[in-house]
C-alpha cells in the first residue's frame, strides 16, 4: 500500500536539445520546469520513475510559514501565494487549501518558543495567533480535552501530495515544456569544463544548463562529477485512515500530528520521528551531520540495511553507457517502521477519540533528504552550468513552488524575487553554514 499518486501521461520523445534540462520530477524539479516553461524557455524534465513518486507524494502536505527557520521564511511566504495561483494558472487543482495550521501544547517551554518565533516572524510580515488555554481548547475541540496553549497560523495551508506533481507536470507541458518519465539521467557531458549535455538512459540532450533536483539521489549524482554535497536521509513512516472522521484540517502536537487529506481521510505521523539507515554516503559525511543528529537524538532511532541496499546513497562511481543505480531503483519505496506505525495509531486515537476504529487505507515511508543545517542547497556548483537544488530537509513540499520560481529566475538571469544567497551549497565547502535549523 504505497502513498496514493495520480498518474500522468507525459511526452513520449526525448528532444535532441533544450535550453535547460531539469533532473528529477519531485515538487522542486516540477516547479522549476513549470516556471521556466512559463517564461518561454525550452525545458525538458527527466524523471527516472514516476513524477512525484518519491518524497513529494509521501509527505503530509503541509505548506507552512509557522516555525520556519528565518532563512527559509521568505520562500515559504512566496510559495503560499504561488500555490494559491496554481489552480487557476494550470486549469487543474493541485489540492491547495489555506486552511490554517493549528499547534497545541501543554508545555510552557514549547509555547514560549512559539511565542518567540511569532515575534521574529511578525517583523517579516507573517501573521500567527498565539492561543491561550481557552482558545486552544476551543480550537482543539475534536481532542475532547483542555490544552494549556497553542498557535494558529491562518495563512498557512495544505496541498494534496497525491495530485501536486502530476498537476504541475501537466502545467509544464501546457506551457511548452516536455516531461519524460522512466528516463534516468545517468550523468553530464562537459565541454571545456562546462555542461554541454545530459546523458539519459534513452539518449543525450544537448544543453548548457542543468538543474539537479534529484532529492535523495542528488549527492551520489554530484559525486560522479567530483562535486561534494553533504546530504543524508532518514526514513519517516506515515499512515492514512479512511474518510468519515470529524476533526481539524491540520493539527500538530508533540506526540502526533494529523492532516486531512484530499480524499477526506487523515494522514497520521509523528513529527521528526525517523529511522537512520546507515549508508556509505552517510558515513562519508558523518562529521557534517553530527550536530544535527545530536540535536535530534531523542526522536531518531537506528535503522537497518534497506538504505544501503536501495543504492541512492552509494559512493560508487557508475558508467554512463550501462544501467545505473537509478534504473535499478525506479522508485525509492522504503518499508515503513512497524513500531512507529503502531505508536502513531495509538497516539492518534488518544488525541482524537473518533480515530478509534478508523480503517487504515495505506501505510508508507519516505526517505527525507537533509543538509547539515536543515536548509536547502540551491545554487550553481563548481561545474559551470550545473545548478543543484536538493536537501529540502523535510520542508520541500511547501516551499517547492518558491524554490522553483527562484531557480527559474536564476538560470534565466532574471533578478530573483527571492534572495538565493542563504541557500548556496558553497556554504558547506567553506564550513560557513550557520546553526542547525530549529524546526
Ligand atoms: C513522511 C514525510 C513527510 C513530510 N512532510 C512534509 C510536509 O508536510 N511539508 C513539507 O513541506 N515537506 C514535507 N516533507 C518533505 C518533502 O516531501 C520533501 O522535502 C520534498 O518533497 C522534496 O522534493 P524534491 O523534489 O527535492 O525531491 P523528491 O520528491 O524526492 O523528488 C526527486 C525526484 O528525482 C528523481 N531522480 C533522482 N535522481 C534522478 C536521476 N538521476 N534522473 C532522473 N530522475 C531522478 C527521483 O526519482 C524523484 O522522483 C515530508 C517528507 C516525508 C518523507
Amino acid at each position: 500500500m504505497p502513498a496514493p499518486l495520480m498518474t500522468v501521461q507525459t511526452t513520449p520523445d526525448l528532444p535532441a536539445t533544450a535550453d535547460v534540462v531539469v533532473i528529477g520530477g519531485g515538487i522542486v524539479g516540477c516547479s522549476t520546469a513549470y516556471y521556466l516553461a512559463r517564461k518561454g524557455v525550452r525545458v525538458a524534465l527527466v524523471e527516472k520513475g514516476r513524477v512525484g513518486a518519491e518524497q513529494s507524494s509521501r509527505n503530509w502536505g503541509w505548506c507552512r510559514q509557522q516555525n520556519r527557520d528565518a532563512r527559509e521564511l521568505p520562500m515559504a511566504t512566496r510559495s503560499l501565494d504561488l500555490w494559491q495561483a496554481m489552480a487557476a494558472d494550470i486549469g487543474e487543482d493541485p489540492g491547495f487549501r489555506r486552511c490554517g495550521l493549528l499547534y497545541l501544547s501543554d508545555s510552557e517551554a514549547e509555547i514560549a518558543g512559539w511565542s518567540r518565533w511569532r515575534d521574529m516572524a511578525r517583523g517579516m510580515g507573517v501573521t500567527t495567533h498565539m492561543l491561550d488555554s481557552a482558545q486552544a481548547t476551543e480550537r482543539g475541540l475534536a481532542t475532547g480535552r483542555a490544552w494549556r496553549g497553542g498557535v494558529f497560523s491562518p495563512d498557512d495551508g495544505v496541498a494534496d501530495p497525491a495530485r501536486a506533481c502530476p498537476v504541475i507536470a501537466r502545467g509544464i507541458m501546457a506551457a511548452g515544456g516536455t516531461v519524460h518519465q522512466m528516463c534516468a539521467a545517468r550523468g553530464l557531458e562537459l565541454s571545456g569544463g562546462r555542461v554541454s549535455g545530459v546523458v539519459t538512459e534513452h539518449g543525450t540532450i544537448a544543453t548548457t544548463t542543468v538543474v539537479m533536483a534529484g532529492g535523495a539521489w542528488a549527492s551520489s549524482f554530484c559525486h560522479q562529477l567530483g562535486v561534494a554535497f553533504p546530504q543524508a536521509s532518514v526514513r519517516s513512516s506515515i499512515l492514512s485512515v479512511a474518510p468519515g472522521i470529524a476533526g481539524p484540517d491540520a493539527l500538530h502536537t508533540g506526540r502526533v500530528s494529523v492532516t486531512r487529506r484530499g480524499d477526506g481521510g487523515y494522514a497520521l505521523a509523528i513529527s521528526g520521528a525517523a529511522r537512520v539507515d546507515p549508508t556509505p554516503q552517510q558515513i562519508a559525511h558523518a562529521r557534517h551531520f553530527l550536530p544535527m543528529f545530536v540535536k535530534r537524538w531523542r526522536i531518531l532511532r537506528p535503522g537497518g540495511a534497506q538504505g544501503w541496499r536501495a543504492g541512492h546513497e552509494t559512493r560508487r562511481r557508475w558508467r554512463l553507457d550501462a544501467p545505473t543505480p537509478m534504473e535499478r531503483m525506479r522508485i525509492l519505496d522504503p518499508a515503513p517502521d512497524p513500531r512507529a506505525l503502531r505508536r502513531i495509531r495509538a497516539r492518534a486515537e488518544e488525541l482524537i477519540p473518533a480515530m478509534a476504529g478508523a480503517r487504515v487505507q495505506a501505510t508508507w515511508a519516505g526517505y527525507i533528504d537533509s543538509t547539515p543545517d536543515g536548509v536547502p542547497a540551491i545554487g550553481e556548483t563548481r561545474v559551470p552550468g550545473m545548478v543543484l537544488a536538493a536537501g529540502f530537509s523535510g520542508h520541500g513540499f511547501g516551499i517547492g513552488p518558491g524554490a522553483g520560481e527562484m531557480i527559474a529566475d536564476m538560470v534565466t538571469g532574471t533578478r530573483p524575487v527571492l534572495d538565493p544567497t542563504e541557500y548556496h551549497p558553497d556554504r558547506f565547502a567553506r564550513g560557513s553554514w550557520g546553526k542547525v535549523s530549529e524546526f
